[in-house]
C-alpha cells in the first residue's frame, strides 16, 4: 500500500482549466439518427484536435494484478476502493443506456480487472429479470446505480406527470433490485426543460463524452478524446448499450492510462463527497467543481 498524495494545489490548478471538461455537451447535433435508441448528446470537445499524442497500447500491461472475469453473480467480491497507486485527482466513470446481459457484464469485467468502480445510469425499459442480474452484480461490486429515465425520450417535451413516471419507474426497479434508490439523474440526450427541474429532485448529471454511441467512432478516438478532456472532478460519460464493444475496449485502455496520470476512480456520489460539494439545484454537472449551470 502506497502513500497517497493529496495535493491541494493540483485541485486548485485544475479549477483553472475546468473549461476543457465542461460545458461542451451539445445536445442534439449528431444524434439525429433516430433509429439507434442508444445515444446521448455527449460531447464533441475535439474541433481542431489533431493531437495524436495519445497512442494507446504502450502502458497496457502496467496495471493491476487480478485477472478474472467471473460473471457469476452469486459470489461477487466488492471492488477494492483503496487504490494501490499514487493519485492526486479524482474522477467518476459513468455508463448510460444499460442494463443488458452482455455489454454491461463486459464493462463490469473490465472494472473488476482494474479494480475501479463506476456509476450506471439505467433505462427502465431495459430492465428485465436477466439484465437485473447485471445491475445487482454492479451494485455488489460497489458501483452506483442511477437513473436515465424509463423510455429514453425527450423529457423536455413531456408533462409533469410523464416526467415523474419516467423517473419513478427506474427508481422503483432499482430499489427492488438493490434496496437503494437512484441518487442522480441523467436526462436522455442531455435535454432539459423547466418541468424537469420542477419534478425531478435528484441532481442532474451530464459528462465528458466521446460520442461512443456512434459505432463509427474508433476505440482510439474514444480513448484520445477522453484522455484529452479529463480533469480533476470530471464525470466521464460513456455507454454500456448492448453491443458497444468498442467502449469496453476503450475503457480497458483508458483506466490504466488515467491511473498512470494520478487519477483515482469513484462513484458520482463519491466524487461530490470527496470534493466536499453539495449538488446544487438547477445545475447539470460535467465536473463537480463547476460554477455555472452547464459548466
Ligand atoms: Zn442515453
Amino acid at each position: 500500500m502506497f502513500k497517497r498524495i493529496l495535493k491541494v494545489t493540483a485541485a486548485v490548478l485544475a479549477l483553472g482549466v475546468l473549461g476543457g471538461c465542461s460545458g461542451n455537451n451539445t445536445s442534439g447535433s449528431s444524434d439525429n439518427g433516430q433509429s439507434s435508441s442508444a445515444n446521448d448528446a455527449s460531447v464533441e470537445s475535439s474541433a481542431g484536435g489533431s493531437s495524436s499524442a495519445d497512442t494507446e497500447s504502450s502502458e497496457r500491461s502496467s496495471d493491476d494484478v487480478p485477472e478474472e472475469s467471473s460473471s457469476d453473480e452469486t459470489s461477487v467480491t466488492p471492488i477494492n476502493a483503496e487504490p494501490d497507486y499514487e493519485w492526486d485527482k479524482v474522477i467518476a466513470l459513468t455508463f448510460d443506456d444499460g442494463p443488458n446481459v452482455e455489454t454491461t457484464n463486459e464493462v463490469l469485467d473490465v472494472l473488476e480487472k482494474h479494480q475501479v468502480v463506476a456509476s450506471f445510469f439505467l433505462i427502465g425499459n431495459n430492465i428485465n429479470d436477466e439484465s437485473a442480474k447485471s445491475v445487482k452484480r454492479a451494485y455488489d461490486l460497489g458501483c452506483e446505480i442511477n437513473n436515465h429515465s424509463k423510455s429514453h425520450g425527450y423529457m423536455d417535451k413531456m408533462s409533469a406527470e410523464e416526467i415523474k413516471e419516467e423517473y419513478d419507474f427506474v427508481d422503483q426497479k432499482v430499489l427492488e433490485i438493490t434496496g437503494e434508490h437512484t441518487k442522480f439523474f441523467r436526462p436522455p440526450y442531455i435535454s432539459v426543460g423547466e418541468e424537469m427541474w420542477e419534478n425531478i429532485s435528484a441532481p442532474f448529471i451530464s459528462g465528458l463524452g466521446c460520442n461512443d454511441w456512434d459505432d463509427n467512432v474508433t476505440v482510439e478516438r474514444r480513448v484520445a478524446v477522453i484522455n484529452r478532456g479529463v480533469r480533476d472532478g470530471c464525470i466521464i460519460l460513456m455507454h454500456d448499450a448492448q453491443g458497444n464493444h468498442k467502449t469496453v475496449e476503450a475503457i480497458d485502455q483508458l483506466i490504466p492510462m488515467l491511473k498512470e496520470q494520478g487519477y483515482r476512480f469513484t462513484t458520482v456520489s463519491g466524487l461530490f463527497e470527496e470534493k466536499g460539494i453539495e449538488p446544487a439545484p438547477r445545475m447539470i454537472y460535467t465536473n463537480v467543481t463547476q460554477q455555472g449551470m452547464w459548466g
